[in-house]
């Protein structure tokens, strides 16, 4: 991986998952990376130590999304923290990560879609928002987005979720092109995580899940953090306002 030495990040959901193994991958290549995390305060401890552990530097960001005063709340810790470890208020990568799944069109209440919408949909718009001041020109932001976009899901909401941040990336690419800002798209297929229960420490549901996908067998949250760490480093310069799939080829046809 090309050198991020010097760069600062912020990822998403890196407690756990995915966003976890994206933090590790950005600090493996050089990042300070700020870890955030909703609730769960010993795996973001984890993440950090993991980090430390590989010689990398990391800190904690505690914030929920999904309610009001979130982002105020995020930048209020991300801001001197940054200051103080860099000795300035800057970031060069911000990875939107974090996400919830829901119930089903049958089933999901107005009350259930409007947080579903807050955390997958409306928390990176306006942690983009806030963030842009403080991007350095060449930065990158990711927003990682699901296969189920491309997929039809019976019945899933959480698919419309993902699409608007698809959208999202490609728009932004086109406003922040002229400094260098890359924007765009990951969107994994099914991937072992805490986000799938039903999967973990279950081979047979690994592999049966996994058999959907050209290359057979179930997502590992490494595999996104190599197709992140592709895009965020200089050799993804000239890749911005894509959707990549990071499937595996999951329901390829
Ligand atoms: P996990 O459920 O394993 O982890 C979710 C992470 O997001 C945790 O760090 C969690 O923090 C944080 N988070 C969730 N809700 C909130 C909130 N309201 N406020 C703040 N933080 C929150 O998820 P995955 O690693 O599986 O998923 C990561 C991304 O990948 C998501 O965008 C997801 O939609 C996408 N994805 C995942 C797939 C999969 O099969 N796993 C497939 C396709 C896409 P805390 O630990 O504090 O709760």
């Amino acid at each position: 991986m090309t050198s991020l030495m010097g760069r600062s990040a912020l990822v998403t959901g890196a407690s756990r998952g995915i966003g976890r193994a994206v933090a590790r991958r950005l600090a493996a290549g050089g990042a300070l990376v700020a870890v955030h995390y909703g609730s769960n305060e010993q795996a973001a401890r984890d993440t950090m130590d993991l980090i430390e552990k590989d010689g990398g530097r990391a800190f904690l960001v505690r914030a929920e999304l999904g309610v009001p005063g979130d982002v105020d709340t995020l930048f209020a810790a991300l801001e001197p923290a940054l200051l103080t470890r860099t000795g300035q208020v800057r970031l060069d990568i911000l990875v939107n990560n974090a996400a919830i799944t829901a119930d089903s069109i049958e089933t999901i209440t107005p009350e259930a879609f409007d947080r579903l919408i807050a955390v997958n949909t409306k928390a990176p718009l306006f942690i983009i928002q806030r963030a842009l001041p403080l991007l350095n020109d060449d930065g990158r932001i990711i927003n990682v987005s699901a296969a189920a976009t491309r997929i039809a899901m019976p019945g899933q909401p959480y698919a419309m979720s993902k699409a608007a941040v698809e959208v999202l990336s490609r728009s932004l690419a086109q406003l922040l092109g002229g400094r260098g800002i890359t924007v765009n798209a990951v969107a994994p297929g099914p991937t072992v995580t805490d986000m799938n229960p039903w999967m973990l420490d279950d081979p047979e549901v690994q592999r049966a899940v996994g058999s959907g996908n050209a290359v057979p067998r179930a997502g590992r949250p490494d595999d996104i953090a190599d197709v992140v760490a592709f895009l965020v480093s200089e050799a993804g310069r000239w890749v911005t306002g894509q959707t990549i799939d990071a499937s595996g080829g999951c329901f390829l046809g």
